[in-house]
């Protein structure tokens, strides 16, 4: 049976995760964040103290690892080797070290065929997945693409925002955007899958639009692509 996979992707602070649970919840569809598996695998490298800028380190660490995703939108979870990291790998450290663990091609690999292997458990619900290289390499044929974008000083303030109610304290927006800017190059300009846009994929600007709008237009674009 072929499950009806929605495709998100974006930069950093684009709206992705708000959208795509909202989405998910609203749908009665499941919902895989992909950056938080990547995020996930660097939590391990750091609290392993494996060296980040090791390749060849991290591509053996990982091996080692067991990632596993709760696909819940109004629950997401994710654990490594049964302990729950949810929290730890929102932390800046785990932010300023994802880029590079995830441009290392093994890890791509393994946390590829487990997107994969999640979304065809998914069944007839569907499911809703999130990252950068899913309309492009991970679901090539997914049901609907969609890219979401913003001004990048929307998408900081938006971050630095989603900060501060997290840790509860004050977040600077500049020192936001400059980090959300060099992730998004590194990302975008790495060898291995990066950040780019399918050419079949649809895509929303959430600059001026916020989270019910956003999410409003997607659900219209599953729709219309269920009943088609
Ligand atoms: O989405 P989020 O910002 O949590 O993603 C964290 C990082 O994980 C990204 O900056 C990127 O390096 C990596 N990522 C990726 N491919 C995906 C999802 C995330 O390389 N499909």
């Amino acid at each position: 049976m072929s499950v009806f996979a929605v495709a998100v992707d974006g930069p950093a602070g684009s709206g992705k995760s708000s959208v795509c649970r909202g989405v998910a919840s609203e749908m009665g569809m499941k919902y895989l964040d992909t950056g938080a598996m990547y995020r996930a695998v660097t939590w391990a490298m750091l609290d392993a103290h494996t060296n980040v800028d090791d390749s060849d380190a991290v591509a053996a660490a990982a091996q080692r690892l067991q990632i596993t995703s709760g696909t819940d939108p109004d629950l997401p979870t994710i654990s490594v080797n049964g302990q729950d990291v949810s929290e730890p790998i929102r932390s800046a450290a785990v932010t300023e070290a994802v880029s590079a663990v995830s441009a290392v091609p093994a890890v791509r690999e393994l946390l590829v065929d487990l997107q994969r292997a999640e979304v065809a458990n998914a069944g007839h619900v569907g499911i809703v997945v999130e990252g950068r290289d899913i309309g492009t390499v991970v679901l090539p044929d997914a049901s609907v693409k969609i890219f979401l974008t913003a001004d990048p000083a929307v998408r900081a303030l938006r971050r630095a925002k989603e900060d501060s109610e997290r840790t509860q304290e004050d977040v600077s927006i500049a020192a936001t955007e400059a980090a959300l800017i060099a992730r998004d190059e590194k990302d975008s300009t790495r060898a291995s899958s990066p950040l780019t846009q399918a050419e079949d994929a649809i895509v929303v600007d959430t600059t001026n639009l916020n989270l019910q709008q956003v999410i409003a237009e997607v659900v219209s674009h599953i729709k219309a692509a269920r009943e088609s």
